[in-house]
């Protein structure tokens, strides 16, 4: 027999557990075993004590619970297992794999394994453990990862800030194999290097592969200005689809070298410039000749309680891109904070165009693709919206 601690909750606060949403914060908690210990599974109990499902327990986090389970269903390896090769059949299904070496193989909550981050890049895995309680299944993870995925090899890129809320300090290195520092990747018939022992989050943001695919399709003629360039993937898709140049900013000079030789390997260069700048001072500074702008900032709202804030930064960034850019500028706008939605998103373009006294349509809105599933118990899980804006 298995000795299973509980949570129970508040009465009423049951409802998003039963409608299978993942995440129980502290405040529906009325009572915890004591012997829960941070990391280990519980069963979730309603006020009247009925059994709900399993989850893992962190009195550290502000959720305190991420549920893996729901009903009599143990989350033993078996069923990781399950979630796992679901995970794979999505991939499969929807065309991805077959498409491109890079792809997000498993997507957190957004394949029912919160706490788990896993890309692919050319066969080889690279993941992120982001809590406690998939710290605590490692062993059983890595082994399910090699045997559902077959990777060439493994690299672990715990170096995510909200590993210190967990308890947990940042952990890197090789887990299986040996991954070469620099996988060259293909998307969308574009080459790209991606650096995953040194590059931001996992190396590369794949989940964009649909909006760079967009910017080649849009980008015969125009002059292309990327903001938050990264390692380029917007500008090579740009001059690839015909751009007569690309002028890539971002703060981060070892991401701006990467981009440079992204540009190189694709015969793209020469149409091409790198700047290091803050792209707020860069906007403001600048007169913008581009009519084709890529904003892809950063996630602003790291929290709820950022919301505003961010809500002023993206604002700005946008005010200042719609006033200064030409007649028929084509602007793509993202967010990828989880906790602003798209409604609100477009309700701070709406206040950018409005400021700058522009007419602006929406041509397009996207998410990210299908290799980061959204859950449809979980809406947090849709992070990245995209806007494809005309200027008149
Ligand atoms: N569009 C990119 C991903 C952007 S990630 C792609 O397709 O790959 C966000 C980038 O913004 C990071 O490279 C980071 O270095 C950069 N960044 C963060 N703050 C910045 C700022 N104030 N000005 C310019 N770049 C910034």
């Amino acid at each position: 027999m298995r000795e299973i601690n509980t949570i129970f909750l508040r009465p009423g606060k049951e409802k998003p557990v039963l409608n299978r949403h993942p995440w129980i914060f502290s405040g529906a908690v009325s009572r915890v075993d004591d012997g829960a210990a941070d990391g280990s599974i519980v069963s979730v109990r309603d006020g009247s004590g009925r059994h709900i499902g399993y989850g893992y327990y962190n009195g550290r986090s502000r959720i305190n619970v991420r549920m893996l389970s729901f009903g009599d269903r143990f989350p033993d390896r078996d069923h990781l297992h399950h979630l796992m090769i679901v995970a794979r059949d999505k991939r499969r299904s929807s065309g991805v794999i077959s498409r491109t070496n890079a792809w997000r193989a498993v997507f957190s909550e957004g394949d029912f394994l919160p706490g788990l981050i896993a890309d692919s890049y050319d066969g080889h895995l690279v993941i992120q453990i982001l809590t406690l309680g998939i710290e605590r299944m490692r062993e059983d993870i890595i082994g399910l990862l090699a045997e559902v995925f077959s990777p060439s090899s493994i690299y672990e890129r715990s170096d995510h800030a909200g590993r210190s809320i967990e308890g947990l300090s940042d952990r890197i290195g090789q887990v299986t194999g040996s991954t070469p520092e620099e996988i060259p990747i293909v998307e969308n018939g574009l080459n790209y290097i991606v650096d995953v022992h040194r590059g931001q989050k996992t190396g590369f943001f794949i989940d964009q592969r649909e909006n760079r695919a967009l910017v080649a399709g849009i980008a015969a003629g125009r002059s292309a200005l990327n903001l938050f360039s990264y390692t380029g993937g917007f500008s090579v898709a740009a001059l690839a689809g015909g751009a007569l140049e690309a002028v890539s900013i971002d703060v981060s000079e070892p991401a701006l070298t990467m981009a440079r030789r992204n540009a190189g390997l694709n015969a793209l260069e020469d149409r091409s410039a790198f700047i290091a700048a803050d792209a707020f001072e860069y906007l403001r500074d600048n007169v913008l000749p581009h009519d084709l702008i890529i904003i892809d900032p950063p996630a602003f709202a790291k929290n709820k309680e950022s919301v505003p804030s961010a809500c002023r930064g993206y604002k700005e960034i946008n005010l200042q891109a719609i006033r200064k850019c030409p007649a028929g500028s084509l602007i793509l706008t993202c967010s990828c904070s989880r906790f602003i939605g798209m409604d609100l998103f477009q309700k701070v373009v709406f206040g950018a165009a409005s400021d700058a006294g522009r007419s602006v349509s929406i041509l397009y809105a996207g998410q990210h693709p299908a290799d980061h599933p959204v859950s449809v118990f979980c809406p947090e899980t849709s992070y990245l919206k995209s806007l494809l804006l005309h200027v008149d």
